[in-house]
């Protein structure tokens, strides 16, 4: 029985697999890593084009069949493990040390996890080069959506400031069984070398964005209003002024490098 609270909805219609692995530019100098390798089918087409796999995976049952399954590839590494105590860093170094040259992320995640590990990995240094994953569609548009879209969302900030994101495909929910409730859809990010703007502090950086998008619908100068640990109408004032925009704007049209003018004027 799939249990529903680890997001076991398996890919069944197979036709997909195609768009995930060509999206993912696999030779053999590339090792993969798979979050939630299930019941084998996304690991199967991996295995034949990557020169290894590495699939983690949290149900012991699903692991134990997946040994029983491909167990006999040399290229594939079985780790009964949560994904999300994963040390990011020390497993891309312990592939790179195996002599491979790229490490990409590639997987249908389980939903409750994707938002989180997408920019775990992002952030974690000399991480993953290429990330294509398998999301809640909803997810996948916020993560490439620009200003001024329905979808943007501090969260596409923070992809887009680690990455460079772009939606492959919707995938309907009869493509699983059990079908999830929603739309899945193929995103592919490139992590980037450097980011697209210098910041003096990102963590503050996202603190402040957050605070902006709690309330993206209203103007500037109002979005920060009831949001605590944010600063002064006063002190964000003048912010504002200083960075040259127009405080009737909302957040949701503000690009990166505009929120990260804001973000300055208020560090001086
Ligand atoms: N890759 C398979 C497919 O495409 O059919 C299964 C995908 S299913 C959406 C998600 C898989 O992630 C399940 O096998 C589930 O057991 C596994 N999973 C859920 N939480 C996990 C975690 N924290 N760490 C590792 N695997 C996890």
């Amino acid at each position: 029985m799939p249990k529903p609270r680890l997001g076991q909805h398996f890919l069944v219609d197979l036709s997909f697999l195609g768009l995930i692995t060509k999206s993912a530019e696999l030779s053999r100098t590339d090792a993969v890593i798979e979050v939630g390798p299930g019941k084998g089918v996304l690991t199967k087409a991996l295995l034949a084009q990557a020169g290894m796999v590495l699939a983690m995976e949290i149900d012991e049952r699903l692991a134990n069949r997946l040994h029983e399954k491909l167990g006999h590839s040399e290229n594939l590494e079985i780790r009964h493990q949560d994904a999300r105590r994963v040390d990011w860093q020390a497993v891309n170094l312990e592939l790179r040390q195996k002599g491979y040259k790229k490490v990409k992320m590639v997987s249908n995640l389980p939903y409750y996890l994707a938002t989180q590990m997408v920019i775990h990995l992002l952030a974690t240094q000399d991480g993953c080069e290429r990330i294509v994953i398998m999301v809640q569609e909803e997810v996948a548009r916020r993560m490439c959506a620009q200003p001024g879209g329905r979808d943007y969302s501090a969260y596409s900030i923070a992809v887009q400031y680690y990455g460079k994101p772009s939606f492959i495909k919707k995938v309907p929910a009869s493509a699983f069984q059990p079908p999830p409730r929603v739309s899945s859809a193929i995103v592919c990010i490139d992590r980037r070398s450097t980011p697209p703007i210098e910041l003096s502090n990102p963590e503050y950086f996202f603190i402040l964005v957050h605070g902006m998008f709690m309330h993206r619908r209203k103007t500037l100068r109002k979005c920060l209003q009831g949001v605590s640990g944010m600063p002064t109408l006063l002190v964000w004032e003048k912010a504002i002024a200083q960075a040259g925009i127009d405080f009737k704007r909302r957040p949701e049209t503000l690009d990166m490098g505009e929120v990260a003018r804001i973000v300055t004027a208020l560090e001086k």
